[in-house]
């Protein structure tokens, strides 16, 4: 009888593409980027590029191992770094290149990829939104010399909080193998805790439910009452909370390959809803992705952008839309000051205009008619195409 672990790593390799000993299992993805780090030797004086758009947990886990995060804004029309202004931010201290998928967004990856290599730079994915999705044929985290993946509870698909990573490259395996020798083993407590999470997300959460459930749960993991997302301490400063690198349960890979059974379907209407949003924005003349920059990409949410984020999200509570906040902040969900991640939001226009107006839509949605009718009557609170153009 083969193990739970390696079970989970042959399902989760047939979508990768891989062989599933390229695999590794983490409590969550921000722990499978800080162990590629660690693998890979960066530490002090050296430098990482990141999109100036991204989660604050990424420039921790960098800041973790001593090494300094380097942010790149973001262009208006792919909310990812454009190869031509990721290449101005690498110096001769750049030793890795972080190529983020956005909502399902891809980055440039063929034209950073060869670049990077020619010039012995190594690329990771943060593909926390992008598993299931493609880019150019391949599958989303195999561009990259490794990736890194989130099953966190809005992710592509979700065992609670989890991660893996992909690792392309034989040596750097080596590597990873033994930094991972000084991984925890979660607390029975823990996982416990995120079964009866799991069991209640899928029992009571619902359109109607949503509002409620989303504040209830944000206020009790802030107050340490149930294994959230983020420790407070996370998003206060760059130093590592206890108990960080941490392993992943069995709870997580049971729920893990349940979840990749219904996976394909999930993908199609996302990616027929994606389609769906972009008319719609589109014929009501406002900012949308357009549909011929990705051609397959994922759509894990729909990125909208408005005028009033506080209006537009009563309007949403009061249709029961499932809408999300990612990207409040250039370092979500940090508001205020970032100079603890060594950020000052003013070097990035676009980055800081994108987090002032984005919220995104549920493409997994069965009824995304009632969203497009949603996105019609608010039409007047949604921007037009060149709101990001600083
Ligand atoms: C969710 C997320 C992460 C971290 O994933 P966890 O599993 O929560 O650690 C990293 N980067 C981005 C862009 C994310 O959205």
């Amino acid at each position: 009888m083969t193990q739970l672990p390696e079970r989970y790593k042959r399902g989760l390799s047939k979508w990768l593409d891989c062989s599933p000993t390229h695999l590794f299992l983490y409590w969550k993805g921000r722990v499978a980027l800080y162990a590629l780090l660690k693998g890979m030797e960066i530490g002090e004086g050296d430098e990482v590029i990141m999109p100036a758009f991204t989660c604050v947990v990424v420039p921790n886990a960098v800041l973790y191992t001593g090494a300094h995060p380097v942010y790149v804004d973001i262009d208006p029309e792919t909310l990812n770094p454009s190869f031509e202004q990721i290449k101005t931010a690498v110096t001769d201290r750049t030793r890795v290149i972080l190529c983020q998928n956005t909502f399902g967004l891809s980055s440039d990856l063929d034209r950073i990829v060869s670049w990077a290599r020619e010039r012995g730079i190594v690329t990771i994915e943060d593909c926390t939104h992008g598993f299931g999705g493609s880019f150019q044929g391949k599958p989303n985290g195999t561009w990259c010399d490794a990736a890194f993946f989130s099953t966190q509870w809005n992710k592509p698909f979700s065992t609670g909080l989890g991660g893996f990573s992909l690792v392309s490259d034989e040596a750097l395996r080596e590597k990873v193998y033994q930094v991972n020798r000084s991984l925890q083993p979660p607390a029975w407590r823990e996982s416990i805790m995120l079964r009866i999470l799991i069991t209640l997300k899928e029992r009571f959460l619902s359109p109607t439910t949503y509002w409620k459930a989303l504040r209830a749960y944000r206020w009790l993991s802030r107050a340490g009452l149930v294994t959230g997302s983020s420790s407070g301490k996370e998003l206060e400063s760059p130093a590592m909370p206890e108990g960080y690198f941490k392993g992943m349960a069995k709870a997580q890979m049971r729920e893990g390959m349940k979840k990749l059974r219904g996976l394909e379907e999930v993908l199609q209407r996302r990616k027929k809803n994606g389609e769906i949003y972009t008319r719609t924005l589109e014929q009501l003349g406002k900012w949308a992705v357009a549909p011929a920059l990705f051609p397959d990409h994922a759509f894990l949410k729909y990125p909208v952008l408005v005028r009033d984020k506080e209006a537009f999200r009563q309007a949403a509570e009061d249709q029961q839309i499932e809408l999300g906040d990612w990207f409040c902040s250039p370092l979500h969900p940090v508001d205020g000051d970032l100079s603890p991640w060594k950020m000052e939001r003013e070097a990035y226009p676009v980055a800081s205009q994108a987090a002032a107006h984005i919220l995104d839509l549920p493409t997994d949605e069965n009824d995304s008619l009632r969203v497009a009718r949603f996105l019609e009557d608010q039409s007047a609170l949604l921007l037009p195409p060149n709101a990001l153009t600083v």
